[in-house]
């Protein structure tokens, strides 16, 4: 029996059709985490879904509630062969959001899989249920054909990662012996390019807050009072033009961060510049010295998510008494982030804007994580689905945006490596959300190809 078999197996399994069976299943699960009405669909898709499967593929499974109150149930499950073989540790998150149905395109209905053409449409079929599906089917394929895995596999499912994985770290830190492996791999987000397989081995963090400025006790005619009252929105601006300047250039010397080594320009150099995808990339954006993929993957961003004065459906003559401006820190690993908001009062302290407030918002913080390029399960991975698709992956060395990978990197203390089975285009968190066939075939045999690979023997 030879890794061979082992592809074939898995292209048995996705061109007989049972591979969409599978997802379409999972699909009609209506798992929008972000609706309470749903809460009970949550635990099904775990009892009804992941636990049979699991068990059928020799997993003990346990079910937990979560920590949280606000976070729905989570499902480990753990395959041990022989404790002495190495642990794999893998994710999935089985909750979806929001499904728009209104916002579909004609014809296609959100929790009912579809097939058009090259795509499968579906809520949650990119974000995040065919990449589970496609690691369950690969870890299936290969226990079929060798009989055994060659290592021993753990799992975690939770089902609020769309709502911030509330609890999940709390959990994490309580079944610390439970989750013990030796690397995380698992799946989430898209390919760079959609024929070409992609490795991430980390995130960039986010922290945002609010900036306030409240003069006073309501606003005021602006004909008998403009000239005589500070104006809130701009003196806001100003306090915001002192954090980065006319190109969005980061002016606060602890956001700037020194990550940025040779071996990871060397790493980011080497991936695909964002071309033909809409919108166009703003080369004249961002800091001044990098590429627009340093800029992304390298370094920190700050953006204005909202910003308010007066009533901006309905302004009037007055001078308003309060400035408001929601903002985000995207950051990577090297800035500290238990500094960012200290650095930031300092700096506006400095600049003489003392009155602006900063209040963070509560669950919309993220750590950083970035795995050293250097580990051997990058190279060992990276390796393996070469040889697979006879092509070299796109290797980054974070994602651009966040997922709860500190709950592995930091709590559990893992070498991290994610390989995405999704496209850019592929409409998550949107209407019409989709799945490229291509790539879930070509998927399927790199995961097979990779644990394959693993039961002969690990870095
Ligand atoms: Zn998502």
């Amino acid at each position: 029996m030879s890794r061979n078999n082992a592809l074939e197996q898995v292209e048995t399994y996705f061109q007989g059709g049972e591979f969409f069976t599978d997802l379409a299943a999972l699909v009609a699960f209506e798992t929008e985490s972000q609706n309470p009405d749903q809460a009970p669909i949550l635990g099904q898709y775990l009892t009804d879904a992941m636990v049979p499967r699991l068990e059928a593929l020799g997993f003990e499974c346990v079910l937990h509630k979560n920590p949280d109150a606000g976070g729905g149930p989570i499902l480990t499950g753990a395959r041990i062969e022989d404790p002495s073989l190495p642990t794999i540790l893998t994710y999935g998150h089985g909750d979806v959001v929001l499904a728009q149905t209104e916002q579909w395109r004609e014809g296609l209905r959100p929790f009912e899989l579809m097939e058009q053409g090259d795509r499968l449409y579906g809520r949650g079929t990119a974000d995040n249920k065919v990449q589970h599906l496609i690691n369950l089917a690969a870890l299936e394929s290969v226990l079929a054909v060798r009989g055994r895995l060659g290592f021993n596999v753990k799992i975690v499912i939770e089902m609020s990662e769309e709502i911030g994985s509330p609890g999940l770290a709390e959990f994490m830190k309580a079944n610390k012996d439970r989750l013990k492996s030796d690397v995380l791999i698992a799946s989430d987000g898209p390919r760079l390019q959609p024929d070409r397989a992609t490795m991430f081995m980390g995130a960039r963090g986010g922290i945002s807050f609010d900036l306030t400025l409240d003069l006073r006790e309501g606003a005021h005619h602006s004909g008998n009072w403009g000239g005589l009252l500070a104006d809130p929105a701009i003196i806001l601006s100003h306090a915001i033009a002192s954090i980065c300047d006319a190109r969005g250039q980061i002016q606060i010397p602890a956001w700037r961060p020194t990550s940025l080594t040779d071996d990871i320009r060397a790493a980011i150099s080497e991936l695909p510049v964002n071309d033909g995808n809409d919108p166009k990339v703003d080369d004249d954006w961002g800091e001044e010295n990098l590429t627009p993929n340093e800029r992304v993957y390298g370094w920190n961003s700050f953006a204005i998510l909202a910003m308010t004065s007066g009533v901006p459906e309905a302004p009037v003559n007055a001078i308003a008494a309060k400035a408001c401006a929601t903002c985000q820190l995207r950051y990577v690993v090297g800035t500290k982030p238990e500094d960012i908001l200290p650095a930031l009062r300092r700096h506006l302290d400095q600049h003489g804007f003392q009155q602006v407030q900063i209040e963070q918002h509560e669950r919309a913080f993220f750590p950083a994580t970035r795995l050293d390029p250097a580990n051997p399960w990058v190279k060992y991975v990276e390796d393996s689905l070469t040889r697979t698709s006879g092509q070299k992956p796109h290797i980054l060395p974070n994602l651009a945006g966040s997922l709860p990978n500190d709950c592995f990197a930091d709590i559990l203390g893992l070498p991290t490596v994610w390989v995405p089975h999704s496209y850019l285009g592929c409409s998550q968190h949107a209407p019409n959300e989709h799945v490229l066939k291509a790539v879930c075939q070509d998927s399927l045999r790199l995961m097979a190809g990779l644990f394959w690979d693993i039961g002969t023997g690990a870095p």
